[in-house]
């Protein structure tokens, strides 16, 4: 098979945290990157409230005397390794909130932040990189820490925003990206993978799991990128978080082999399309590879509906119900007392802080 050449297409991933692009679609980004596209994630923190999960780092003064200086040039090697361009929103790390009653959010947090400028500062990045597809989370971040779920509102308020000749006139030309798609969490895919495990004779990370999973409501993902050959970049990149990962940690308990075999793909759920499309689907520039001049139509302001939304092609289905505490997986894991377990469970979730 050759490579496509898809050279002058634009794909971002708008993402909350340092490491979450390497947890979330980085072998996509990786792959497409191989095909001649440029790709630019955007960070809308720096992960400044993050904690050293990699027990061999914990207690490094080094470290600790300035994390956030080293998650940014954990991030440059990230990006070096993903070869991708990248953009800090320039937000603060709301945290993730725990204890019951939950704690009031930090004040100036990315989460409290009033969402014209927000909105505004990532109009900004779009105008200027000028994407055909963006990717970011679901309603419920995927997973729900606040900066997550302010990242979904964020970028589905910029992409309404950024093709309007009316909206941010200072943060520069309109430009309309195609399409949007939410990093999709397939439970399917942690149910094969744990089979699998279990069929080959070894120790599945997702037992706790499993029961979990059949309460929590399924997504409705149609949309299935081929990249197991990019899956090694993928966990390079994401051992360059050194800080946020755990080398012996559960991410890595499945082996690679296994993972390409059970399931070779990144899944996305299609949340907007302006151009026509069929799904299934196993490519994010589907129906936009077949336009003589994408950029035209993007550059072209979208007709809108009665509430100022860009007519589409296609919409993906509603918002689901937010998660139910008990729905969540990692809240599977042992209670307080018990950080290390806890840590390790958010690493199941693909998330790292
Ligand atoms: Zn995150």
């Amino acid at each position: 098979m050759t490579t496509p050449d898809r050279a002058g297409l634009r794909l971002m991933a708008v993402h909350a945290h340092p490491d979450d692009e390497s947890s979330k679609g980085a072998a996509t980004t990786a792959r497409y990157v191989s095909e001649g596209v440029s790709v630019r994630v955007v960070s809308c923190t720096g992960g400044e409230r993050g904690d050293i999960l990699n027990e061999r780092l914990k207690g490094d003064e080094e470290i600790l005397r300035d994390l956030p200086r080293v998650r940014r040039e954990e991030m440059a090697r990230a990006a070096e390794i993903l070869g991708i361009s990248h953009t800090w929103l320039g937000f603060v790390d709301s945290g993730l909130p725990e204890g019951d009653p939950l704690p009031p959010l930090p004040e100036g947090c990315f989460a409290l932040e009033p969402l014209e400028r927000t909105t505004e500062a990532l109009v900004r990045v779009i105008r200027e990189f000028r994407p055909h597809v963006v990717t970011t989370y679901d309603e419920n971040g995927g997973y729900p820490h606040p900066d997550h779920i302010q990242t979904h509102v964020v970028t589905m308020s910029a992409w309404r925003a950024a093709g309007d000749p009316e909206a941010f006139p200072g943060a520069g030309e309109p430009w309309q990206p195609l399409k949007l798609y939410y990093n999709g969490w397939s439970a399917e895919r942690t149910e094969r993978l744990h089979e699998a495990m279990l069929e080959a004779g070894l120790e599945s990370p997702y037992a706790d799991w499993i029961a979990n999973l059949r309460r929590r409501p399924r997504r409705q993902i149609f949309t299935h990128v081929h990249c197991a050959d990019w899956f090694e970049v993928r966990d390079r990149a994401l051992l360059a978080h050194a800080t946020q990962v755990d080398p012996d940690g559960q991410w890595f308990a499945v082996p690679l082999e296994l993972q390409k075999k059970v399931w070779p793909t990144e899944d996305y759920e299609l949340a907007r399309s302006i151009v026509p499309v069929e799904l299934p689907e196993d490519d994010l520039f589907a129906g936009i590879v077949e336009l003589d001049d994408p950029d035209e139509l993007c550059r072209r302001a979208p007709e809108r509906d009665g509430d100022g939304e860009p007519v589409v092609a296609y919409v993906g289905p509603p918002a689901l119900p937010p998660l139910e505490p008990g729905l969540e997986p990692r809240s599977t894991a042992p209670q307080d007392g018990d950080a290390d377990a806890r840590d390790e469970m958010r690493e199941e979730e693909g998330h790292h802080e």
